[in-house]
């Protein structure tokens, strides 16, 4: 394999075609990952607040198109209590992620953050793209925190997979997350349809050049009620090839064992945090809601705190006490 401080594109794309070097390629990633995160597994706890969204992203099963969805938005009130409930079970950051619903304003959403603040937690929000003053009011309110993956760095893929969205408008906001001073999260589907090894490997030079803080990589799951719903799920090792690729290049960032996938293969969680990954992310929403979540179909259900963290102490590793900002 290349030298493994310093991948060029083409050194990605060979390593991405090849499979015969998976073994080491994943080796070297929880090296790089032991080295440079160490040995905590940090636990956020995923509130999906609402599943109304405007967009129509192609692949997803929230898009506004799919009217088999039953569709549900909580309560500020409940919100609140939700994360109170997974703050005091031990969890020191709260994910707050939802379609891009028109009815969570600025105000009502800097108020919800200023409440889970004072719970002594840090928050990451998760709610879509948003104008700068949005994304300065929610800083401001106490935000530490944003997700918002670039899905591929593929223009012409971008466009055909979401209608009426506009690529520059996504990276307009990952620059103002930056700007803004928030640990900013990216990150990008594996299996789209007409998606290369070469647009992959573009993808992780760009979480490398936009100093990406937590990068995201989830293999696409096919939803039966989206225009993609016939096609076939991304590829589990591409999509962990990825992320450990993702580890070796940019080395001290946090990386999630994503749940897509541990629902394309029952251990791929800790297949993944041991190929690169050091944060899991348990969903700590109300049952009542969590099914109906459903941007994909079997999505795997995270089990309680206690059975995630022996899953983490089963490989010798330990659960991070400290909020999981990104280490210097
Ligand atoms: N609305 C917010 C946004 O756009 O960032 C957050 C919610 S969105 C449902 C969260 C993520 O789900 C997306 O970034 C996308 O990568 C992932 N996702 C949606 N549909 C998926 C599918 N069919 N398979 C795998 N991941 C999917």
């Amino acid at each position: 394999m290349a030298d493994m401080t310093n991948f060029s594109r083409n050194d990605i794309v060979e390593i991405l075609k090849d499979d015969r070097v998976n073994d080491k390629l994943f080796e070297s990633a929880d090296e790089i990952r032991k080295q440079y995160v160490g040995n905590d597994v940090h636990l956020r706890g995923l509130i999906e607040f609402s599943n109304i969204c405007k967009c129509h992203c192609k692949y997803c099963g929230l898009r506004s198109d799919n009217k088999s969805v039953k569709r549900y938005r909580m309560s500020p009130e409940a919100i609140i209590e939700c994360a109170r409930n997974a703050v005091n079970s031990g969890y020191r950051t709260i994910v707050l992620q939802s379609g891009e619903d028109n009815y969570f304003s600025k105000d009502i959403l800097c108020e919800i953050i200023k409440e889970i603040k004072i719970f002594d937690t840090a928050v990451t929000l998760s709610l879509g793209e948003r104008t700068y003053e949005d994304y300065k009011a929610f800083k401001e309110a106490g935000a530490d925190r944003y997700l918002l993956r670039i899905e591929t760095t593929d223009r012409d893929l971008y466009k055909i997979m979401h209608p009426g969205s506009d690529f520059d408008n996504r990276l307009r906001c990952l620059k103002d997350l930056k700007k803004l001073g928030y640990e900013t999260g990216t990150g990008c589907l594996v299996g789209l349809l007409g998606q290369t090894p070469e647009s992959l490997a573009d993808d992780i030079l760009f979480f490398k050049e936009i100093d990406a803080d937590m990068v995201g990589i989830g293999p696409f799951i096919p939803h039966p009620d989206t225009p993609l719903g016939m096609y076939r799920h991304g590829d589990f090792i591409l999509a962990l090839k990825v992320m450990a690729l993702t580890r070796i290049v940019l080395k001290n960032v946090n990386i999630p064992a994503t749940t897509a996938m541990e629902t394309l293969n029952p251990n791929g969680q800790i297949l993944a945090l041991q190929s690169g990954a050091n944060v899991i992310m348990p969903n700590v929403t109300f049952d009542e809601y969590k099914e109906n979540y459903e941007i994909y179909p079997d999505k795997f259900r995270s089990g309680d705190r206690l059975s995630v963290e022996e899953k983490i102490k089963s490989i010798r590793r330990t659960v991070a006490q400290d909020y999981g900002f990104r280490k210097q």
